[in-house]
């Protein structure tokens, strides 16, 4: 087995050696926390880091407590970190790392997501970490050279081992018991290897035997419900860092939304300047501000009873120089309107959140209580329809697009008749015309034909066909898009695939957005706005079900009909679709001038539905 180092004593060969032996057994030794040690001895490498040269852990005091939970004087065994990007989680492993390395030498097991990530993180992490902290080069010199135990997934060092495996390769993760185990970017690790289930739970059967074993997960998390990091750190004490106000004094948490929907930055129009309002005083909490703040922070537990530590920390708590500034993090929030992917990524990586939340469900009678007498005219960049198709009805969906997305939804029309005759479609025409729709999608999913005969010869018509599935964007990229127009295709038309449950993800992420502006949705109080349009619109809920032993999400409808919703998905798909720019300023409305035209029952002209 292996042996600890500090375990083995020197028999002392006479009185002077003695003393000086007891001497030196007094005398406490002076690094007992990973972060003492680190502030000593860890040294930032150009390459790993923005800021090269000795660590510092007054740089990210919020780093100080999870590091020295896993000091061996410490008595926590779990310790669960769901941070923010670029906010310093990787080098609580690190510094970890090497202070089990060079002060409390035992086994320790470092898993990344797959072997791909092993090689890249041994070579951008691990390599620079070994060969540019002078004390740690100083262990793992000279073995190199006299053996072959030192390899890219084994590394020995005097009393111990360091093991990196890959989560998605059973054989990687040692068989051997292992006391300290660094899992980085859990949320990337598979839910199964081969036969062999969670990764997670082989790791821990191998930390059984050492009742002072250490186990250190990180990562960003994903998507809600379906996210590891998340689970475990419910499971922990739930540590939130809070930081005081330099106006009251008052200590808080800095939020991205608060749980009333107010935004905990503001952006000052005028100005450009972004600040931090105090949920206590009101007061203006500036960037310049968050060194101090940052320093006088502590963690409080919402959990204290619980022995598993967690600590989450948003982007928002970024120290200068290090991750996002204030302003940066609202330029990315309003550079992702327009995109799922981006957003999704904004809210996961950049803040720390799980994503999901806002997707799961809404409730109609909070958006019945919003419906607004709407302005004469509305300035748009874009209007756009969605278009469902049922057997004996047409239904659609009349937005007004403005800056950032913003949505006036203007109409909701529905068009009794069966919609394998054209009179339902003659009808359709007319109506979009006169709402001064410039771009429509069409579902294609039933009376395909008639679906593409009206879209066909109308170039503002696009055929749509919903394809389920969380992970599918709401339109295509463009490389991809333009990549399948280039095909011919055999009906002479081309139907756009839609991620339809993104679509709906992001469509119930907006209507609980309450603060007019990017991304709202407006409804005007007429009509067509009852209580069944509302009820339609909520008619479905996200849940998380298990398949096999993996999360996976699906949409299911609360009742039976949802037509509004998928108009609403598809008139979002149109505006995507249009290609129009949606950051400009918005115009009155100017009406699709093709469509101004006198309704034709056989087309004039033929249009090639490639050049969409
Ligand atoms: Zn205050």
């Amino acid at each position: 087995m292996l042996r600890e180092r500090r375990s083995k004593t020197e028999i002392p060969h006479n009185r002077g050696h003695l003393f000086s032996v007891l001497a030196k057994a007094l005398k406490p030794r002076p690094i007992t926390t990973v972060s003492s040690w680190a502030d000593k001895y860890r040294i930032l490498t150009s390459k790993g880091s923005g800021e090269p040269g000795q660590w510092r852990t007054d740089r990210t005091p919020y780093l100080r407590e999870p590091m020295d939970c896993l000091s061996v004087t410490s008595p926590v065994q779990r310790i669960v970190l769901m941070f923010a990007a670029q906010i310093g989680k990787t080098e609580v492993g690190l510094n970890w790392l090497a202070y089990v390395v060079e002060h409390a030498p035992s086994p320790m097991l470092v898993v990344l997501p797959t072997l791909e990530v092993r090689k890249r993180w041994v070579k951008q992490r691990l390599d620079p970490l070994l060969n540019e902290t002078p004390v740690i080069r100083k262990l793992f010199d000279g073995r190199r050279l006299r053996d072959g135990s030192n390899s890219e997934d084994i590394k020995d060092f005097p009393g111990g081992m360091l093991v990196i495996g890959g989560a998605n390769s059973p054989a990687s993760l040692a068989s051997m018991p292992i006391r300290n185990v660094l899992l980085d970017e859990v949320d990337r690790f598979p839910w199964e290897v081969g036969n062999e289930g969670d990764p997670l739970g082989l790791i821990d059967e191998r930390t059984k035997t050492f009742p002072r074993r250490k186990v250190l997960l990180v990562s960003t998390p994903t998507v809600k419900g379906a996210s590891r990091i998340e689970s475990e750190y419910e499971k922990s004490d739930m540590r939130e860092y809070q930081v005081p106000c330099p106006h009251c004094g008052e200590y808080q948490v800095l939020r991205w939304r608060h749980p009333d929907g107010r935004y905990g930055l503001t952006h000052h129009k005028e100005t450009g300047v972004v600040y931090y309002t105090c949920v206590e005083c009101g007061a203006r909490i500036d960037e310049h501000h968050k060194p101090q703040m940052l320093a006088a922070g502590k963690w409080v537990a919402r959990h204290p009873d619980r022995a598993v530590r967690g600590y989450w920390l948003s982007g928002l708590y970024s120290p200068l120089g290090l991750g996002f500034t204030w302003v940066e993090l609202w330029q990315k929030w309003e550079g992702c309107h327009g995109d799922t992917a981006n957003l999704k990524r904004f809210i996961n990586t950049t803040l720390g959140e799980s994503w999901e939340e806002q997707g799961d469900s809404i409730e109609d009678m909070a958006l019945i209580a919003r419906l607004e007498e709407f302005p004469a005219q509305i300035l748009s960049i874009a209007v756009t329809a969605g278009v469902d198709v049922q057997k004996d009805r047409i239904e659609a969906t009349v937005v007004a697009w403005g800056t950032g997305e913003e949505a006036w939804v203007m109409d909701h029309l529905i068009i009794p008749g069966d919609t394998a005759r054209p009179e339902p479609w003659e009808e359709l025409e007319v109506a979009l015309r006169d709402a001064g729709v410039q771009i429509a999608a069409v579902d294609s999913g039933f009376n395909t034909s008639m679906v593409y005969d009206f879209c066909r010869p109308r170039r503002w018509a696009i055929p749509i066909k919903g394809t389920t599935g969380m992970h599918r964007p709401l339109v295509e990229d463009e490389k991809r898009r333009r990549q399948r127009l280039r095909r011919k295709v055999k009906s002479g038309i081309q139907v756009e695939p839609l991620g339809v449950d993104q679509g709906k993800a992001l469509i119930y992420a907006r209507l609980k957005i309450t603060q007019t502006g990017p991304a709202y949705v407006h409804f005007p109080r007429t009509a067509a706005f009852d209580d069944e349009y509302f009820a339609q619109l909520a008619a479905e809920k996200l849940v998380t079900k298990i398949k096999g032993t993996r999360p996976i999400q699906e949409w299911v409808q609360t009742r039976p009909r949802n037509e509004a919703l998928d108009c609403m998905v598809y008139a979002l798909a149109a505006m995507r679709l249009s290609g129009k720019d949606m950051s400009q300023v918005p115009t009155p409305a100017l009406a699709n001038p093709e469509l101004q035209r006198p309704a034709q029952k056989k087309p004039a002209r033929k249009f090639s539905a490639t050049r969409w």
